[in-house]
């Protein structure tokens, strides 16, 4: 009986608890269902960015597989196999060099790539830049068997190192950085059926341009004369000439700027530059973990007119 006055805060209490429990239950619900959104929004903008418009594979084309690779390939047998070859010699470079940020197979789906008999072939079918030699286009490469150039698979081993950047190292694309290690493996040498990262492979693109760079010799002059674009630009994209109208140059620029991160110095900047990769290549992150970059840019400049 005695209990009875306190009957009505008893109820009030145990309801605003109530109320406190169900609450937290909503705000906890409604932040699952926030995330679980926000991830079918993800994976829907990925699967329209594999549902990109790709060529249609040609009549008369093969299907190839090795242990890493599914190949759609016109070209002959042979040629075929030296491109599975050498994408096979990538792979395990590749996994090598970053075997921090490359899982194990798991078994899972090869990677694809489309191999074209020749120049022509791939040219009535290509899907990108009208100067495109070879392309990659979530999920598939594509690229030609380049039967007159003494490397006939460095166009393949260019396109399939986007491939393993954004499919089994999942690293962040960022332009000089996947350009840049996309030139470094391309124009490496396949020395008796492995890739030797760094070894410079004249009879690839771009190293095949160096000597047209016209560097002068003064960092100032060629910047000033367009015969060398600014590191900041290089890295940010910002206050940087048109790329249609300076193809070539950018890319010697990317090629020989991962070129130089790894292999200056004996690598001094190596370790550095796979963080940095790993972090994203942010002007910022590039001053944190290598170093300021006008000293960096210097030092880089010198490095390629060396090799030049
Ligand atoms: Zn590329």
């Amino acid at each position: 009986m005695r209990l009875m006055p306190f009957l009505p805060s008893i109820i009030i209490v145990a309801a605003i608890a109530a109320t406190l429990l169900y609450w937290r239950h909503w705000i906890h619900e409604q932040r699952v269902l926030e995330k679980a959104q926000a991830q079918a929004q993800v994976a829907k903008r990925s699967v329209k960015r594999d549902r990109a418009a790709h060529p249609a594979p040609l009549p008369d084309a093969k299907h190839v597989e090795s242990a890493h690779y599914a190949i759609t390939t016109t070209a002959d047998a042979a040629q075929t196999q030296r491109v599975v070859d050498a994408v096979e010699a990538l792979y395990v470079a590749y996994g090598r060099l970053f075997s921090a940020h490359v899982a194990p197979a798991a078994g899972g789906d090869k990677l694809k790539l489309t191999l074209y008999a020749y120049r022509e072939q791939f040219k009535a079918n290509n899907y990108s830049m009208p100067w495109a030699e070879a392309y990659y286009l979530r999920p598939i490469c594509y690229a030609y068997y380049a039967k007159s150039e003494r490397n006939p698979y460095h166009w393949m081993i260019h396109e399939a190192t986007h491939q393993l950047n954004a499919e089994v190292a999942g690293f962040r694309k960022v332009k000089w950085i996947d350009e840049g290690l996309a030139t470094y493996f391309g124009t490496s040498r396949l020395e008796r059926g492995r890739l030797i990262p760094g070894t410079i492979d004249p009879d690839t693109y771009p190293v095949w341009w160096l000597t047209n760079a016209g560097l002068t010799g003064s960092l100032d002059d060629d910047i000033e004369t367009g015969r060398w674009i600014p590191i900041r630009a290089i890295i940010t994209g910002r206050d940087a000439p048109n790329i249609n109208s300076n193809v070539n140059r950018y890319y010697i620029q990317y090629w020989s700027l991962s070129h130089f991160l790894f292999h200056y110095e004996n690598g001094r900047y190596a370790a550095a530059y796979k963080r940095l990769i790993a972090e994203g290549g942010s002007l910022e992150n590039f001053e944190k973990i290598i170093g300021r970059a006008d000293k960096i840019e210097y030092e880089w400049y010198r490095y390629l007119q060396g090799k030049i």
